[in-house]
């Protein structure tokens, strides 16, 4: 199959209000261009120095998503430019992108990680960590950034049912949180779950957002 042909098939079996982001890390402009040829807009990406080179080298009507680890040093390099950081982490980098933001003159959308896999390899808030944050009316000292949502990636797992949990979970968490802190603020719309292998169960779970990357570009070389 193609790419257009995978593309087409997965945008088939979501629903009409969950958005694609087609993942495109270590892929090639050209695929990408296959994908944006067949009107995919969305592009996931996560790492800074690859990001930023295809901003430079593909079509300015692409939304770039960053949505691996960020580190703080290196958020002014994709300020001017990325659309969405769904790997929003740490306060220290909200600090960070609601600075750069500012001196590019733009707002920045952001979701807040959520850490909801067993593997400590993964990075976000715990849910305490996160409750408090939105409790505590910490995000509004940060004018230059969008809190659209929130984002979770599923312990890595061919236990199903696991999987299904932790997506259930962060659905239920993102629902008290929009109806607790956000009900006045149509902001906070995005659930950002699911990649390759989970992803119809994160839309099942409420999923809002989905991040592919193997399924339409094929394994990452
Ligand atoms: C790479 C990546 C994806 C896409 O993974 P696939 O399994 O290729 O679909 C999704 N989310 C994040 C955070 C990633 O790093």
């Amino acid at each position: 199959m193609t790419i257009v042909e995978r593309l087409n098939r997965i945008k088939d079996s979501l629903p009409a209000n969950v958005h694609l982001v087609a993942v495109s890390k270590f892929h090639s402009n050209d695929a990408i261009m296959e994908a944006y040829n067949a009107g995919q807009r969305v592009f996931g990406e996560s790492r800074v120095q690859e990001v930023t080179k295809k901003y430079e080298d593909l079509p300015k009507d692409i939304n770039w998503h960053f949505i691996g680890h960020l580190q703080t040093n290196k958020v002014k390099y994709i300020a001017p430019f990325i659309t969405m950081v769904h790997s929003a982490d740490s306060i220290k980098l909200i600090e960070e992108l609601n600075l750069c933001a500012y001196k590019n003159n733009r707002t920045i959308d952001i979701l807040i990680q959520i850490h909801i896999a067993e593997e400590d390899t993964k990075s976000g808030f715990s849910y305490s960590e996160a409750e408090s944050l939105f409790k505590e009316n910490i995000l509004s000292k940060y004018p230059f950034i969008k809190v659209k949502g929130l984002m979770g990636m599923a312990t890595y797992t061919d236990n199903d049912e696991q999987v299904k949990k932790e997506f259930a979970g962060l659905s239920a968490f993102f629902n008290k949180i929009k109806d607790t802190y956000y009900r006045e603020n149509p902001d906070f719309i995005e659930l950002s779950m699911g990649m390759s292998d989970d992803y119809l169960m994160a839309v099942e779970k409420g999923s809002t957002m989905v991040r592919i990357g193997s399924k339409i570009f094929g394994e990452r070389i």
